[in-house]
Formats: C-alpha cells, sequence, structure tokens
C-alpha cells in the first residue's frame, strides 16, 4: 500500500472473504455475523456507504469509517456494443486499467473478469499477451469488477439477477495469482455475496498443471483449458507453457478434476486459426487425444488485432472442423464472437499499463511493421 495514500491504515473489506471478514469483526470486538449483514449490503444492494448499513448501530458505524473503508476503481470507460455485450475500463489505485466485459444471452448475463494486469503467458494469438505483464490483481480488484458491473446492470442477487455466471478469462493467467482468486471466487459463491453456483463460475487457465491439482481441492469451480492444438508440437508455438506442462499431463489433470463425478466436464477452448490448427487432421488428433477425457469443446473463432500474422477460418472451415467433432460425439459449440465492435471479444482485452516485462518494446523491435 502507498505509505503516503490518506486511508492507508484501513482494511479495504474487498480484499477479505466471509471468513477473513469474520476474523476482522471479532478482532475489533465485534460479533462474527456482522460480516454476513455488510457483505449483503456490499455486494447484495451494491451499498458501500457504511452510515446506509442501517442494521448496523451507530457506533460501529462510525468505526467502520475509522478503520476500514471499500476501495473501488473508477470506471474511465464504458462502452456498449452493438450486440448488448459492455466493456469497462477500471482505473486501479496505481495508475494501471484492466477491463471487464458483460455479455448478456438469452437466459443468462455472463461476466468475464481479469485477473491480473497483463499477462506472463505469451501465447502466440492473444493480444494480452503483447501489452506484457505488470502485476497480479489483488482480491479486491477482483471482485471490485463485479461489484462495478453489479451496481451498472442493477444486478441484485435476491430478486433482479442480472450476473448469472463469472468466467475468469479475462485479462492475465488466474492460476499464476492463485490465492487471490481463490478468495475472490470464494465471493462470488457466497450466499451473501453473489450467490452463485460453483457451475456458474469458470476458470480458464493455459494448463498450469500443479495449480490446477490444488484448485481441486480448494475451490472446484467449472474448469476450461486453452488448449488449441492437438499435438504438443503446435501447442508449444502456440500456448509456450506446453513446454514446462505438456499435453499428457495437462489432460491427467483434467481427467483428475473431474474425477469420478459423471456430471461433469472440462470445457476445452480451440481457437480457430486458418491454416495452422484448423484441418481435418487435426480435428481428428483432436478427437484422438480426448478419448476418454470428460470434455466439452468450445470452439472459439480467432479474434483479430493490430499486427498480428494469424487469421480467423473461414466459415466452411469451421463448420466442417465442428461436424467432425460433433459427428465423434464430443460435445461442442461455436462460441459466437460478441463485442468485436468494442474491442471485448477474447483475446482482444488490453487495458492500459506499463509493461514491466518490456515485452512490448521487445516485439515491436522484432516484428516487420506493416504499417507506416
Ligand atoms: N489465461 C487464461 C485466461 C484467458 S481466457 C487462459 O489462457 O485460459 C481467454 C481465452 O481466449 C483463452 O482461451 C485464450 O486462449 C483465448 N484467446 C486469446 N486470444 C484470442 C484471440 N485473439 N481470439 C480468440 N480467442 C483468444
Amino acid at each position: 500500500m502507498h505509505p503516503l495514500l490518506p486511508t492507508a491504515q484501513k482494511t479495504n473489506l474487498l480484499d477479505l472473504n466471509r471468513q477473513e471478514l469474520e476474523a476482522f469483526f471479532i478482532a475489533q470486538g465485534e460479533k462474527g455475523f456482522r460480516a454476513a449483514q455488510v457483505m449483503k449490503w456490499i455486494h447484495g444492494r451494491c451499498v458501500v456507504d457504511f452510515d446506509a448499513m442501517t442494521d448496523l448501530g451507530k457506533g460501529l458505524r462510525a468505526g467502520l469509517r475509522d478503520y476500514a473503508e471499500i476501495r473501488l476503481p473508477e470506471i474511465v470507460a464504458d462502452q456498449c456494443s452493438e450486440d448488448g455485450s459492455r466493456k469497462w475500463l477500471l482505473r486501479l489505485a496505481d495508475g494501471n486499467c484492466i477491463e471487464t466485459v458483460f455479455i448478456p444471452e438469452a437466459g443468462r448475463g455472463t461476466l468475464c473478469v481479469s485477473s491480473q494486469v497483463g499477462c506472463m503467458l505469451n501465447c502466440s494469438f492473444c493480444s494480452t499477451a503483447r501489452q506484457g505483464f505488470n502485476r497480479n490483481l489483488g482480491t479486491g480488484e477482483i471482485i471490485a469488477q463485479v461489484w462495478q458491473a453489479a451496481n451498472a446492470l442493477g444486478n441484485r442477487p435476491d430478486d433482479t439477477r442480472r450476473i448469472s455466471n463469472v468466467v475468469m478469462m479475462g485479462m492475465g493467467e488466474p492460476l499464476l495469482n492463485y490465492d487471490n482468486v481463490i478468495r475472490a471466487m470464494r465471493v462470488m459463491l457466497d450466499d451473501f455475496g453473489y450467490g452463485l453456483s460453483k457451475r456458474r463460475v469458470t476458470l480458464s487457465t493455459a494448463g498450469i498443471v500443479p495449480a490446477i491439482r490444488r484448485l481441486r481441492q480448494d475451490c472446484d469451480v467449472s474448469l476450461a483449458v486453452s488448449l488449441h492444438a492437438p499435438d504438443d508440437q503446435l501447442r508449444n508455438e502456440l500456448v509456450p507453457l506446453n513446454r514446462k506442462y505438456p499435453i499428457g499431463e495437462l489432460l491427467a489433470a483434467c481427467r483428475d478434476y473431474v474425477g469420478d463425478d459423471s456430471r461433469r466436464r472440462v470445457t476445452f477452448e480451440y481457437v480457430l486459426l486458418s491454416g495452422i490448427n484448423d484441418s481435418d487432421a487435426h480435428a481428428r488428433r483432436l478427437v484422438r487425444l480426448l478419448e476418454g477425457v470428460p470434455a466439452k469443446i468450445n470452439l472459439i473463432p480467432f479474434n483479430p488485432f493490430p499486427d498480428t500474422q494469424y487469421r480467423c477460418s473461414p466459415p466452411a472451415t469451421m463448420e466442417r472442423f465442428f461436424a467432425l467433432l460433433n459427428r465423434a460425439g464430443i460435445v461442442t459449440i461455436t462460441r459466437k464472437t460478441r463485442g468485436d465492435d468494442i474491442d471485448a471479444a477474447c483475446g482482444q482485452l488490453a487495458g492500459r499499463f506499463q509493461d514491466r516485462t518490456q515485452r512490448r518494446a521487445r516485439s515491436m523491435a522484432t516484428q516487420p511493421r506493416t504499417h507506416a
């Protein structure tokens, strides 16, 4: 925390899950159940002014004003797509900016949440990767994205539910910010938080194998894995993390994640890149690879961004690929591209931040410039 901030001594209540909030109140000489009350105000009703929390006594409210705060990132841009998707650019206390996207569909509303400022992984087809990495988000900064969206959309978990699903699929690799992501997901799942079921919170990972194994013990939300290739050679190129955790180990962890529960499946994301991973042979290899894995496949049309060498597969190729998987009996859906007119589609989230890895500068120096 910055020592010069006037509020430096205050605890940001958004950084705590219910258990920690209970401990916080008990340490203040209060009853533990205050945690549930305060969480209900903050997340259930979007109230962050302690004075408006009318079921807390005057003394407690005054105390909270002195030693606690609810620190929210500021909304610096709020864009609506023609298709109803909405993207917020949020400025954090240190000036970095991150993005959060809401995607309404028939019967559900999905919020796509970021876990890091930038990303450390260097997937070749992702625009966040191009931006480099700055830091992990704190628990409060992760849950504040849900709060800001909930507030803007008028979400009330008890009656008007606008956010029915959360996907940890925004900027960053959630399993490289493990503790904060788990703590924030606990608030999403909490009855006094956002009240979402584990089925409706999905964590997407490029495949940090040991963390997938831990996640199963700690908070077994729905799991999505960015596969994108049916063999190690190609996956090494697209998702360099594969050199550390190759496909065999990754799929073993996925099988164990689901365990004996025959209703559960892991979602495998597969971005279709024209001429790279979209042939019939790739589809067949993918089918063979996933034999015996309780899998669903999510085909994602590639979303282009400036200076990328990749192209989206033509519609006919996507349909063939889809049909081959489908005929082999794998539950497959093609994800509709949403919000690309506001750069809110998968892989297009960029935010605004300082790149500590210097990746941006390096890639500018080595890449042929296509524009003057
Ligand atoms: N790091 C996590 C979370 C990011 S989720 C992960 O890798 O799963 C974002 C999803 O969008 C991932 O499946 C990612 O591979 C995919 N993606 C990245 N860039 C994309 C692009 N340009 N077009 C379509 N999908 C992309």
